[in-house]
């Protein structure tokens, strides 16, 4: 890699804000994770498609950050780039021809669902409404094919704007892609394997501003009963997986899981399936955490429970 002090005299700071050496774990919800080498910050999608271009010809490798709400960064950071797409925050009303169902509502990728949901609230706009209390930005829960109250957020997208792997932007339905539980066709494997998600239209239904509200107030309500907000954390460590006969997290329940610790990376109290840090918890910790839960409930059940939270970095 050549030096990346070099490489990023070439980005335009009008269009990019520009740190080294960023702690990324003021970007992550865990609050863990060490260094970025380089951390950039588009201001516009063209300015994403510059700088990608720019890394690619240098060669340099790069992560794509949203919210940082589903990954475990490790304690000696990350090499190479984070772009960070939390300023790319535009969102869009597309009427189709009025009195024609649906509404579309075109959002850039680093708009946060919580913002999204309220903008469709206020709208008048349904169909989003169980993604409200969710962490996350649109690009992360579309790579993620986020899931809440047992709704796929795949189910909602028309169509998606991406950067190709010739660095065009390029729109594509949504539907010719494939998506399943918690897998998007953006995960490796998958036939959009690394590319970028520039941005999403949702199909809606116009509804009740008043009813929308309450039903994103009851899913908030869960969520706070549910304790998800007590600490640091990814929400759900491990997925679930039906040939279990029952939830990662009552499994982990039921092994005696909940608060145990190693230093500060603890099985929460109130969950068993949520990993919190309670203080300083380091990545190595939380890692060690996370392979201690794997290797119990293999132990008892033969069962191998595989992370939702993705690892990123250097641990
Ligand atoms: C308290 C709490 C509760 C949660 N509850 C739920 C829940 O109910 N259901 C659920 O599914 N998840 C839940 N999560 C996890 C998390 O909120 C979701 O996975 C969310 O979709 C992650 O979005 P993000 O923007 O934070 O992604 P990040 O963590 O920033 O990134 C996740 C992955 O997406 C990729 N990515 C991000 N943006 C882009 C882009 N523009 N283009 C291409 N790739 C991109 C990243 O490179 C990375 O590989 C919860 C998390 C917390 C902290």
């Amino acid at each position: 890699m050549k030096n990346l002090w070099q490489i990023a005299q070439k980005i335009n700071t009008d269009h990019c804000l520009i740190l080294f050496d960023e702690p990324m774990k003021e970007h992550t919800t865990f609050k863990i994770g060490g260094p970025a080498d380089l951390f950039i910050r588009p201001r516009s999608i063209s300015a994403l498609e510059e700088v990608v271009e720019l890394l690619k010809i240098e060669n340099v490798p790069f992560f794509i950050l949203g919210s940082g709400a589903n990954i475990l960064v490790g304690d000696r950071g990350v090499r190479g780039a984070v772009i960070d797409t939390s300023l790319l925050s535009s969102i869009m009303h597309l009427k189709r021809e009025e009195r024609i169902d649906p509404v579309l509502l075109y959002a850039e990728c680093g708009v946060r669902l919580m913002t999204l949901c309220e903008e469709a609230q206020i709208c008048g706009l349904s169909g989003l409404e169980n993604f409200y209390g969710m962490p996350g930005s649109l690009g992360g829960s579309v790579y993620m094919n986020a899931r809440c109250y047992e709704d796929d957020i795949a189910t909602h997208i028309q169509d998606l704007t991406i950067i190709d792997n010739q660095g065009r932007l390029k729109i594509i339905s949504a539907c010719a892609q494939s998506w399943s539980y918690k897998r998007s066709p953006f995960m490796r494997g998958g036939e959009l394997e690394s590319l970028i998600i520039c941005a999403a239209s949702f199909r809606l239904i116009p509804d009740d501003p008043e009813k929308i509200a309450e039903r994103m107030r009851l899913c908030m309500r869960d969520r706070m009963q549910k304790r998800h907000f007590n600490f640091p954390s990814a929400g759900s460590m491990f997925k679930n997986n039906h040939d279990f006969g029952k939830p990662t997290g009552k499994i982990l329940d039921e092994l005696g899981l909940r608060n145990y610790r190693i230093g500060d990376a603890a099985i929460s109290p109130w969950h068993a399936n949520i990993f919190v840090n309670i203080g300083k918890a380091s990545a190595r910790d939380m890692r060690k955490l996370i392979e201690y839960a794997q290797k119990v409930v293999y132990d008892a059940t033969g069962f191998c429970i595989e992370p939702e939270v993705l690892f990123i970095g250097e641990f």
